[in-house]
């Protein structure tokens, strides 16, 4: 076999390619995300999710959720334009005109779920699948392989397992860069693997490993301040691959900046994102 090609990025790499509002922006031209994330069980979801997506640098977030969830985004960031589905017709109320999708964090496995996740996945935009949503992609692959417009899939080792049937979580363990690059190969998009290292895959090309990772990444609510923030960057227009390097790099810099080192909960990672982007401007 062929040694795999593994490129590490550098923090002028990530400054270089972080979107930067210029004289001319607007809000809609700095890219608008719409996030279906959270649910009336996890509303904790959707609040870190946005907060996320707000804190990386966008023009506008457009939420859609259950009215429980609403609520609490709209207590926690104010600035979020919300809207609440009827869950007997969750299609007819999600965003259009928007930038780019994130889908799944605590979003739920009911039925109309993937009736969401198919209508977002059919639109010609940018779609972050994260989650819950993973989970129905992996019962269904074809919704992301028959997909032409950019996919990331985010998934942590669970959730990879399971868009890989057949695999058990220890082989994944012990040759992640692998199954990371098999699963882009799979389905035709770029994949993002979360755990002990985060890697970025992406069909035929050298897979890329984030150098700022560290374990106190893994605490309650941290993959959806990534998913936000990863959403931020893709409704600024960078491809999956960038969108998803500069996600991690942020997130992991965060991490370590936010109690100096001390163990730090999801929310005070949406505290510190702004110094971690400071760090590498
Ligand atoms: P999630 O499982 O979706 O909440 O995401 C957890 C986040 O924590 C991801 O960004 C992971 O990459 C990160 N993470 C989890 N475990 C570790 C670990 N042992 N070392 C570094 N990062 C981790
Ligand atoms: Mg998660």
């Amino acid at each position: 076999l062929p040694a795999a090609r593994v490129e590490c990025p550098q923090t002028e790499d990530i400054a270089r390619l972080l979107p930067a509002p210029g004289g001319d922006s607007d809000k809609y031209r700095r890219g608008v995300l719409a996030i279906a994330a959270g649910s009336a069980r996890y509303r904790g979801a959707a609040v870190l999710t946005v907060g996320g997506a707000l804190r990386g640098g966008i023009g506008m977030v457009r939420y859609a959720g259950q009215r429980d969830a609403v609520d609490e985004v709209l207590r926690s960031w104010p600035e979020t334009v919300a809207s609440v589905l009827d869950p007997l017709d969750p299609v007819n109320g999600l965003p259009n005109r928007v930038a780019a999708w994130v889908i799944g964090p605590g979003r739920g496995l009911y039925p109309a779920a993937m009736m969401e996740l198919a209508w977002v996945l059919s639109k010609e935009l940018p779609v972050l699948v994260d989650a819950d949503a993973l989970t129905l992609v992996g019962r269904n692959p074809e919704v992301v392989r028959e997909r032409q417009a950019p996919t990331l899939l985010t998934p942590h080792t669970g959730e990879l397992t399971r868009l890989l049937p057949g695999t058990d979580r220890a082989d994944v363990e012990a040759r992640r860069l692998e199954y990371a690059t098999r699963a882009a190969e799979e389905y035709g998009c770029t994949v993002l693997l979360k755990g002990s290292t985060t890697i970025v895959a992406e069909p035929g090309r050298p897979a890329v490993v984030n150098p700022t990772g560290t374990p106190l990444l893994a605490t309650a609510g941290s993959g959806d301040v990534l998913s936000g923030l990863i959403g931020s960057l893709l409704a600024g227009g960078l491809t999956p691959r960038e969108a998803a390097l500069c996600g991690a790099y942020l997130h992991g810099l965060a991490a370590r900046v936010a109690n100096n080192g001390a163990p730090v909960s999801a929310s005070d990672l949406l505290e510190a994102l702004p110094r971690a982007i400071q760090a590498v401007r």
